[in-house]
């Protein structure tokens, strides 16, 4: 069947292969009815080119389409053959000055902070490189697809528009010249006729809703009934559920599903089945029924193949439109035209306004391809683009409802084309006055908002997901606003303030719905049932914020419309309070002999809201009229008559005594919904709109009223009014036993009423309300935040409101008060306040939450203990009032202000327990402070104008009038100077006092020269310039002017109230662990130190006691005592490689014996050195594993160590471990019995070892013989002299140690080879020795590459870990099979002294020389302890040594001096550069004449001696762990002659190539037989590559200076799997710099029965199980490890101020910091991976959770 419809479809390719593009344009040429013609031969060939099959042939379609379909229309329009054509076009086509690239998801994209006009103006990386603005601030983002590159465009930018690319571009016509100029009109019109077809076509079909039926003019004929079961795409079903769905439905493969599911979550569709409409439908069905369970089901529909075939074709055909266009500007705008050009229905119904209105019923796939047409034609042509500004704002009200209604993401609406339109100023204007987009934009909005109360406000139900998912769709409507505002006029025509203002009132009325909304009432008896929905209120309310601000700057800009909008906003207040005296009788407050009426509200009774927009926006209007001196200007034309303060205060004044009354604890019972409006009333990203603005409000109000009457009204509304006016009331407390919490309750309420007249009178930072600048105010911000302590960049930035433009504009100014401090290795850089700047300081900075206050407060008497001054806080001297503000500070010296101060004084001085609080009593003695400042300020500015009327320092200074008779408050604070219980404010009484004489010595000074007088001599002194004489009565009139404002303003007085907050604290300390490094100190001693050999210094182990760590005894480290262990940490390691695609296929069969020099596989054993017993360390491992076997059982909970593998936490430092290392005594010492003066030579010794190792063979051969019993031939072998192959050694160990030997050995095999464990094998033993080689070897490198000293320089753990993993390898022959062990020495000597029973042994090339040292050295003990013959140990040790380095010397000059050609160093002049010149010559002779030219004596001396220092180096640790002898002292520290200090310790000749002088006879014999290898041949052929020494060190990769290149290169890099599409999360292999698409279903492998992501299927073969990786779209660094652990680390890229940033949130420009990506380096150098990932895990419980293997 399938080859039938492949052979038929390849006859129609066939056919339509013989169609001729040219003659079928040539008939269309001719053709009177064009698009007749053109139809029936689409309806002829679409469905034979497309949808033949099940699956979608791409490849096929696409040259059959070209072909057939595509080629005819651009031979039809070039006229002629259009590969002339469309060049010729190209050519005459001015290239557009505009880039317009279109952004892929992923790319980088670019905007300056300086110069864009808004954060939505982008440029793509080579416009930005090529642009001014690389040198400006600039923020890096990612784009998440769709936009385009703004390069060229001169709205977008304030400054450097054209990058130097298109620049070039610019015409030197101002003006825009018509691009159809450069077309002929033949041209134009053919263009004019197949754009309209085609266009009309594809719109046409793409928005056919039938499933079964075409349209008649592509109906064909005896069409074949096919169909597809279509799957299309929605936001709310998981991969999970579809991926199931489809198994279940169309019965196919689960990686078929995925397949499926990822197309159709890409393109928005995919058929997922073909055949007749039954087999179809079947389908559909059980897809339907299977989805609409919980939520509404998947969309399927059962389409006809062709309908489906037109489609396709459809949107090949726009996208081939977007390509043509690219040709020539003059087909770009016929194109626009024909587009826009309206339809026969009238207006919207063009073919643009067609597809938009169809957007939300269109696939994803359809859509982003005419999206993307859009944004290349209509977007991209000037002309064009205002038309189609017009007509996307004609449908935006149905664009946005269909967006609302639709499920799809934003991006794949049309509606998100608004930021590409509104934020262009002049379209924005434009449609502004034109089409009153503000308007229409805030009625949709409201329109989506439709549940109100019976106010008419807004109401929100319970904020369920759904309701959430459709609200956020809203919000975006709010997103627009933002657009169409960001960009302010300088120019205001008539026009555009009528529509402004147009908007302006359907913007009131939606503050309206606001004002008041989700009031509450306090809770008593018992707590809420439910929590009240109040998280919708305050999105909204968060999401206005910057839309109320805009509103403002704009009003700001016109006076005339400011003053409309103030009128306005000043009705609609009067609307939402009309009648709030209403029913009420008023009451009257008297106090100090002054009265007033108010209303009867108590806040704890009564209902009250915390949304108050309308009161806010015209607290805000009122400072603009301040700030513009608008209120100066046309006093007439404001309705300041109509301001009733009373009236503008009371709501504000609820709201501020509701968060005190929460902070007093009246509200507890109403819940946590309650304190977190209250937290985000105060927040930094609501405040500005709303506490702010409340007390704004406030101060407008009181600078209105008598200050006496204001205090009552806010007396009265905290609910205080009787506690003040009751003259006794302090000492009825300690009369009467009054309830503790209702007096806890009134001071903390007296104390917030303290707070808030602090703030009213101190705050004066915004400008129009004092005389401040916008810079003084962030600076006063960012004070106050370094007052708590040092804070790095984003913090800073993160307590700072952010504008519309995501500015704080703190760079600004933060040079002015701020130093910057680098960072370190870890944390970041920090920015410490200037000390000059500590005198502004404000204890009681309204910004502060009471955790910052009382940080702040510590932190700064700190500071001035440090500087020894007296640690009293004054309050800081402040900026003027604005005139319009300046009566608010009259609230100092009000009598009821004087009243409450003396009243709280009074209770301090009678000191009894309840009635006072000591922060009460610092709040008044900052208020006084305050007053005193004050008073000090207008004596030292007095000026001509002004008397000073402030006069604080008398009024404090008389005492209380009858009846009380009370001291005056300076007399009282001079009592309370010396009371012993206020100690801590005694400074800033003395303080007080101090500026108390100073204002009063400036008085008596002064008053010598009455102020009358001087004003008198300085006016007629001014006068004598005529200039300044007519400034002056300028001025003088517009004092005048203000004055009576004043008048005015105060003349209306009434009413009342007051305020608080509440706030949360988190912090979060962590320290850092250190270790420390320890010298294993030196035995001091005259002869030269020797490691190895018969000379080798005898060292007398000192006895080592332990402590184990668990039971705290100590005991001695011997033979025969119980085994004491280390934990420790095996894992394989790849660290070393050289070859990263080898890896160990197939761990049952491999054999170890051998490391290659590529060391691709190693095995790393590590410890963190703590002690145990070995019993103590088993009954803790029991415990443990029965733990977690318990925990899993009950809650399937991951542990950071998986037990099951044996891993456990060392009990003291909580590192990861699996095994224990066992301490032991140096072995050699052990089995060393005998001392002889007489050893054989290296000849000798060669000679016998060779024939013990043949006597063996034969003694094995007879016993496998014997054992199969044909005994025929019974040699008596001839065994060497003195040597006893029948000799069994005594084990010396312990059970208890030797038990942990096999332990240890087990736990390597079992790891390293990642099998299971087996202490039988034969190739324990082998892993043991590798693992010591190899772990010698990696901490060779990292000395190395640290540039330490071989000794003396390792942590004391690593020491302790390199000891005993060496004298643990070199007994572990104990407890292994001696005959297994003595047959692997055979094998391992026989690779080096060619024996022909071993056959088929590497070649020297192709083994790691350290390694085979380590295991000869270490397996020989068997070989020896049968040889009686009196040779000892230790010569043993010394010839292999030299045997195998001798060999290396030979690998190397074969490897390594291939390249170089010798500088010039003709006669060799040192004896060894002779001797290896002849030792030269020697190879030479034996490899035959490949090799090449002699090079010069010197050259090979050094390439020697740098080749084998690591050998040397290695070498020199396992001898030293080995025997124990110390090492010299010179090689501790870094000198010179290093070289010759090794040789000395191993005891090697200094010139090593002695060792063959001295042994030549039988090394010329060894090196022919190495040469005679065929591998050693074939590589001295040329035929095969070696490594060559000395092996470089691996490092991490490369990684770029700037990270946006990394991100370009990540957004270039396609998933590799699913053909051409784009990496969710592109990852990089820091160790081998691949690039993977992670943490996605199209990249997932099985590995080991598991399906598990990209990273972790890499790290299996580039780092044996361990990763290290960069997630390009987060800037974050993961670590892996298994399949089970991974945790995050900090990126190794920081911005300007010293910070990471991790998910790229800020978007500052970032830059590598080599150090902190050398200590990631590190850690994997270290192999730390694993225990870094062990430990974050430990202190991260939620890390554990994560699925790592999808990654
Ligand atoms: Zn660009
Ligand atoms: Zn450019
Ligand atoms: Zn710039
Ligand atoms: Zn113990
Ligand atoms: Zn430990
Ligand atoms: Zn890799
Ligand atoms: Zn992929």
């Amino acid at each position: 069947m399938a080859s039938e419809l492949e052979s038929e479809v390849q006859a129609i390719d066939r056919s339509l292969l013989e169609c001729s593009a040219e003659e079928t344009a040539g008939k269309w040429l001719q053709a009177t009815d064009l698009t007749r013609e053109v139809y029936q031969h689409l309806a002829h060939y679409v469905p034979k080119i497309y949808c033949r099959g099940p699956n979608p042939a791409p490849q096929r379609e696409d040259m059959l389409a070209q072909h057939v379909l595509l080629g005819p229309m651009e031979w039809y329009l070039c006229g002629e053959d259009p590969a002339f054509g469309f060049p010729k076009l190209e050519q005459a086509n001015k290239p557009s000055h505009l880039c317009g690239r279109v952004f892929k998801v992923g790319e980088p994209t670019y905007s300056c902070r300086d110069c864009a006009v808004d954060p939505t103006c982008v440029l793509c990386m080579e416009c930005f490189l090529g642009s001014i603005h690389r040198e400006h601030r600039y923020r890096m983002t990612t784009s998440g697809g769709g936009g385009f590159c703004d390069c060229g465009d001169t709205e977008a930018w304030k400054e450097g528009p054209y990058c130097t690319k298109h620049e070039l571009n610019i015409s030197e016509t101002e003006e825009e010249e018509d691009p159809l100029i450069h077309l002929t009109e033949d041209m134009i019109a053919r263009t004019y006729n197949i754009f309209a077809i085609m266009f009309r076509y594809a719109v046409d079909i793409l928005t056919w809703e039938k499933e079964n039926e075409l349209p008649p003019d592509l109906e064909v004929v005896g069409k074949s009934d096919t169909y597809y079961c279509m799957l299309f795409n929605d936001e709310v079903h998981t991969y999970e559920q579809v991926i199931y769905t489809l198994q279940k439905a169309v019965n196919c493969t689960q990686k078929e599903a995925i397949g499926f599911a990822t197309t159709v979550d890409r393109d928005g569709r995919r058929s997922v089945r073909y055949g007749d409409f039954q087999y179809c439908e079947q389908a559909k069905s059980v897809i339907v029924r299977n989805t609409s369970r919980q939520t509404k089901p998947l969309k399927v529909q059962v389409m006809h193949s062709s309908i489906v075939a037109h489609q396709s074709f459809g949107l090949k055909l726009l996208t081939w439109l977007g390509s043509i266009i690219g040709y020539s500007d003059g087909l770009r705008r016929i194109l626009c035209q024909v587009g826009l050009q309206e339809g026969p229905d009238g207006e919207n119904s063009s073919l643009v306004d067609k597809l938009m209105l169809c957007d939300s019923k269109l696939w994803k796939g359809a859509r982003s391809v005419y999206h993307q047409l859009f944004m290349s034609s209509l977007l991209m042509d000037l002309k064009y683009k205002k038309l189609f500004a017009i007509h996307f704002a004609k449908n935006y009200e149905r664009l946005q409802s269909d967006y609302v209604t639709d499920d799809h993401d934003r991006e794949f609406s049309i509606a998100d084309l608004s930021v590409q339109i509104f934020t262009v100023p002049s379209l924005a204007r434009m449609l502004i006055t034109e089409e009153n987009l503000m308007t229409t934009i805030i009625k949709t909005f409201m329109d989506h908002l439709k549940h109100r109360d019976v106010q008419g406000r807004f109401q929100f139900e319970r904020y369920t997901a759904l309701q959430a998912f459709k609200f956020r769709r809203v919000q975006s409507l709010i997103l627009d606003l933002k657009y169409v505002l960001i960009s302010k006029p300088t120019d205001w025509s008539d026009e555009l303030r009528h529509k402004f203002l147009e908007g302006f009132d359907a913007f009131l009325e939606l503050l309206k719905c606001m004002q008041g909304m989700d009031p509450i009432t306090r809770q008593v008896g018992q707590h809420i049932e439910m929590e009240p929905e109040w998280e919708a209120a305050f999105t909204l309310q968060m999401k206005l914020t910057h839309v109320i601000s805009m509103m403002q700057d704009w009003c700001a800009l016109d006076e005339k419309v400011l003053i409309e909008a103030y009128k306005k906003c000043l009705a609609v207040l009067m609307q939402c309070h009309s009648g709030f005296t209403d029913g009420e009788q008023p009451i009257t407050l008297t106090l100090c002999g002054h009265a007033v009426d108010t209303i009867r509200y108590c806040v704890s009774q009564e209902k009250v809201s915390i949304h108050l927009p309308v009161s806010r926006l015209l607290a805000g209007l009122h400072v603009l009229l301040s700030k513009s001196e608008v209120a100066y200007k046309f006093p007439e034309l404001l309705p300041l008559s109509e301001l009733s303060p009373p009236m503008l205060i009371e709501h504000p004044l609820r709201c501020l005594v509701l968060c005190a009354q929460v902070h007093a604890g009246m509200w507890r019972r109403n819940g946590f919904s309650l304190v977190n409006q209250i937290y985000y009333y105060h927040n930094v990203k609501c405040r500005r709109e709303m506490f702010d603005k409340d007390i704004v409000m406030l101060q407008t109000g009181v600078s209105m009223m008598d200050p006496n009457h204001f205090l009552m009204i806010m007396l009265s509304r905290f609910e205080l009014y009787q506690i003040f006016s009751t003259p006794d009331y302090g000492k009825r407390f300690s009369s009467e036993n009054t309830n503790k919490d209702v007096v806890q309750q009134n001071n903390t309420l007296i104390e917030e009423m303290l707070y808030l007249i602090i703030m009213l009178v101190g705050e004066r930072f915004s400008p129009g309300v004092g005389h401040v600048n916008a810079t003084d105010e962030i600076k006063r911000e960012i004070i106050h935040q370094l007052s708590i302590r040092p804070m790095a960049h984003s913090e800073l930035v993160k307590a700072l409101p952010e504008d519309e433009n995501k500015e704080t504009g703190m760079e600004s100014v933060i040079e002015a008060v701020a130093c910057f401090k680098k960072p370190g290795l870890t944390g970041r850089g920090l920015y410490e306040l200037k000390p000059e700047c500590t005198k502004d300081f404000n204890l009681y900075f309204y910004h502060f939450s009471r955790a910052e206050q009382s940080k702040a407060e510590e932190a700064q008497r700190k500071l001035k203990r440090q500087n020894r001054e007296d640690t009293a806080l004054p309050p800081p001297v402040l900026p003027p009032f604005c005139p319009l503000f300046a009566s608010l500070v009259n609230i100092l010296q009000s009598d009821v202000m004087l009243c409450i101060m003396g009243t709280i004084l009074q209770w301090a001085v009678e000191h009894n327990g309840y009635a006072w609080s000591e922060s009460m009593l610092q709040r008044v003695l900052h208020l006084i402070g305050m007053a005193l400042q004050e008073e000090k300020q207008h004596l030292e500015n007095v000026s001509e104008e002004s008397v000073v009327t402030f006069t604080f320092t008398q009024k404090i200074s008389k005492p209380g009038e009858s009846p009380s008779n009370s001291p005056s408050i300076l007399a009282m604070l001079e009592t309370l100077q010396n009371a012993p219980y206020l100690e801590v404010h005694k400074d800033m009484i003395r303080w007080i006092l101090k500026t108390f004489n100073a204002i009063k010595k400036i008085r008596e000074s002064s008053s010598t020269s009455p102020v009358a007088e001087a004003e008198g001599t300085i006016m007629e002194e001014s006068s004598k310039d005529k200039d300044k004489a007519e400034r002056k009565r300028k001025a003088e009139i517009a004092r005048l002017r203000r004055e009576k404002i004043m008048a005015q303003m105060s003349e209306m007085q009434r009413h009342f109230i007051d305020e608080n907050k509440e706030l949360f604290q988190q912090t979060l300390e962590l320290d850092a662990s250190t270790s420390t490094v320890l010298d294993n100190s030196p035995m001091i001693s005259d002869t030269p130190l020797i490691a190895l050999g018969p000379e080798q210094t005898q060292i007398t182990e000192q006895r080592q006691i332990v402590t184990c760590i668990l039971c705290q005894e100590e005991q001695e480290v011997k033979v025969d005592n119980k085994a004491m262990v280390l934990a420790a940490f095996v894992q394989r390691s790849t660290v070393l490689s050289k070859n990263r695609n080898k890896f160990i296929q197939d761990p049952e069969k491999y054999n170890p014996l051998f490391m290659h020099p590529e060391l691709s596989c190693g095995t790393h054993t590590g410890s963190c050195g703590h002690i145990m017993h070995a019993h103590c360390w088993q009954r803790y491992f029991d415990a443990v594993q029965a733990k977690e076997q318990r925990r899993q059982q009950r809650l399937r909970v991951h542990t950071s160590y998986d037990v099951e593998n044996g891993e456990f936490l060392c009990p003291l430092c909580e590192c990861l471990s699996n095994t224990v290392i066992p301490l032991l005594l140096p072995p050699r010492s052990i089995s060393n019995r005998l001392d002889f003066s007489d050893q054989p030579n290296l000849v000798q010794w060669i000679k016998t070892i060779s024939q013990q190792i043949k006597a063996l063979q034969i003694l094995r051969k007879e016993e496998s013989t014997l054992s199969s019993e044909n005994s025929e031939s019974m040699i008596e072998p001839q065994f060497p002299e003195g040597f006893r192959p029948d000799f069994q050694p005594k084990n010396p160990y312990s059970e208890s140690i030797k038990e942990m030997l096999t332990t240890f050995g087990t736990a390597t095999y079992k790891v390293g080879l990642k099998v299971h464990p087996n202490e039988e094998d034969p190739r324990v033993p082998i892993m043991c020795w590798g693992s010591c080689a190899y772990t010698i070897q990696t901490i060779e490198r990292i000395l190395n590459d640290e540039e330490k000293p071989l000794f003396g320089h390792l942590p004391c753990r690593q020491d302790d870990c390199l000891k005993s993993l060496t004298r643990f390898a070199a007994a572990h022959w104990t407890a292994a099979s001696f005959s297994v062990v003595q047959e692997h020495f055979c094998t391992l000597f026989a690779s080096l002294v060619p024996n022909e029973k071993y056959g088929n042994l590497p070649s020297i090339l192709d083994i790691d020389m350290f390694h085979l040292l380590v295991s000869l050295v270490l397996s020989f003990p068997t070989l020896q302890c049968q040889d009686f013959s009196g040779f000892s140990l230790t010569t043993g040790d010394l010839h292999i040594f030299h045997l195998v380095t001798m060999a290396h010397i030979i690998q190397i000059l074969l490897t390594s001096c291939t390249e170089e050609n010798g500088m010039d160093q003709e006669n060799p002049t040192g004896e060894e550069e002779l001797a290896v010149l002849a030792l030269y010559k020697t190879l030479c002779h034996c490899a035959g004449s490949a090799l090449k030219e002699i090079p010069s004596g010197w050259h090979l001396w050094r390439s020697v001696k740098a080749g084998i220092m690591p050998f040397l180096r290695c070498s020199a640790l396992f001898f030293h762990y080995l025997n124990g002898v110390p090492a010299p002292s010179e090689i501790q520290v870094i000198g010179a002659n290093q070289f010759e200090h090794l040789c000395s310790y191993l005891s090697l000749p200094s010139n090593l190539i002695c060792l063959f002088q001295e042994n030549s006879k039988i090394m010329n014999t060894l090196i022919e037989s190495w040469c005679n290898n065929n591998e050693v041949k074939k590589y001295l052929e040329g035929g095969r590559q070696a490594i060559s020494y000395a092996r470089e060190s691996n490092k991490l990769i490369d990684l770029p200076d700037d990270y946006s290149s990394l991100i370009n290169q990540a957004s270039n890099f396609s998933c590799p799997k699913s053909g051409g599409d784009k990496s969710r999360a592109p990852t990089l292999c820091l160790v081998c710099g691949t690039m993977l698409c992670s943490q996605s279903y199209c990249c997932q492998t099985e590995l080991e029965g598991e399906d598990v992501g990209a990273c972790t299927a890499h790290t299996y073969t580039c780092g044996s199980g361990v990763g290290i990786f960069l997630r390009v779209r987060e800037c974050q660094v993961l670590f892996l490890a298994g399949k089970t652990k991974g945790c995050f680390y900090a990126p190794p890229y920081l911005d300007d101020y010293g910070e990471t940033d991790q998910g790229l949130r800020r978007g500052n420009p970032l830059h590598l910091c080599k150090e902190r990506f050398k200590k990631i380096q590190k850690l994997w150098q270290q192999h730390s991976i694993t225990e870094e990932i062990g430990h974050a895990q430990e202190a991260n419980q939620t890390l554990v959770g994560i699925d790592w293997q999808h990654l």
